[in-house]
């Protein structure tokens, strides 16, 4: 009935803008001329003329630099339901670094009860609901943190285990824990968090099993919550040594998810998986959109992005 839901109200993609607000050491002049009702995002460019000026975007939905964290959860929490209703879910937080991917994820450094992000708000809601079902349902969670850096993936929850740890929760506070963990763990091995956080892809991965109590049947979902690395082009003349093998390796990995969303959007037989890590991760739940229609914006958004 969720995914019914949702698929009326939504289309099997989305794509949703989310302003922040400046920071307080900004001084920096807005560019958004206006938000529309409809997901509509008019931008003005100072530099250009006439009618170049000025340029409409459109998403699902634009959310304001006042926007709280509850009404960006507001919005994807049916889709994040429909998990527990056997349907794969993947959430991308896209842009370049300081945008406020991680801010929307997971919340500045230790955050409020009303700061926190998507990824805690998206665990508390699938057991509470895994709660009040429990009569009819049981539900297994289990979750898996992984980072990729250049290529490599790194399990932040476990030092010793090849294939990324599973680790069963069975609480919000649980949760909180494994989060905390793999957030230390990101640090350990690099000189600066922030400076290596933004250049590699973080991965939240929920795994559901739920068991229909009365049916005897079992369904089994994951939900993919990802922090993707900055995607700001960087200037080859200005870099070199590692930081250029890092621009190439976030670039490799943005555009073989680009590809990938463009191929199924053309229904292409052959969909190129196998191209980056982070797309061989996501496989299982980027292969079944029949929205075409939604894809090809999500597609041209992408590489509209990818460009600027
Ligand atoms: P990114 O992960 O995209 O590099 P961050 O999430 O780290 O960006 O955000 C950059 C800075 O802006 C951080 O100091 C963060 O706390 C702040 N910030 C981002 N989004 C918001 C917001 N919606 N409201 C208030 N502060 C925000
Ligand atoms: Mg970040």
């Amino acid at each position: 009935k969720l995914y019914n839901e949702v698929q009326e109200l939504k289309g099997n993609i989305r794509v949703y803008c989310r302003l922040r607000p400046f920071l307080p050491s900004q001084f920096a002049k807005s560019t958004v001329d206006y938000i529309g009702d409809n997901g509509e995002l008019g931008l003005v460019n100072p530099s250009r003329q006439g009618k170049d000026s000025h340029r409409v975007f459109k998403f699902n939905k634009v959310f304001g630099q006042t926007a709280t964290q509850v009404q960006v959860f507001l919005d994807i929490q049916p889709l994040i339901r429909s998990v527990l209703d056997g349907y794969n879910v993947c959430i991308f937080a896209y842009g370049q670094t300081g945008s406020g991917k991680t801010y929307t994820m997971s919340g500045p450094d230790s955050p409020s009860e009303e700061e926190w992000g998507v990824n805690y708000r998206a665990l508390n809601d699938l057991f509470q609901i895994s709660q009040a079902r429990r009569n009819a349902y049981n539900y297994e969670v289990r979750v898996q943190m992984v980072e990729i850096y250049n290529e490599q993936i790194r399990d932040l929850l476990s030092d010793t285990v090849p294939d990324a740890r599973m680790v069963p929760v069975k609480s919000s506070n649980d949760v909180l824990a494994k989060m905390k963990l793999g957030q230390a763990n990101r640090a350990v091995g690099s000189t600066a968090l922030n400076e290596r956080s933004s250049r590699s892809h973080c991965i939240l991965t929920v795994h559901v099993r739920g068991e229909d109590l009365k049916i005897g049947s079992t369904s089994r979902a994951c939900l993919h919550l990802i922090d993707l690395a900055g995607s700001e082009r960087v200037d080859r003349s200005e870099v070199t040594g590692e930081r250029l093998k890092e621009a190439q390796y976030i670039n490799k990995s943005l555009s073989a998810l680009g590809d990938v969303i463009f191929a199924l959007s053309q229904k292409s037989a052959h969909v190129p998986y196998r191209n980056s890590k982070l797309t061989q991760i996501l496989q299982s739940s980027l292969g079944t959109f029949p929205n075409v229609h939604t894809i090809k914006v999500l597609s041209a958004t992408l590489h509209f992005l990818r460009r600027n």
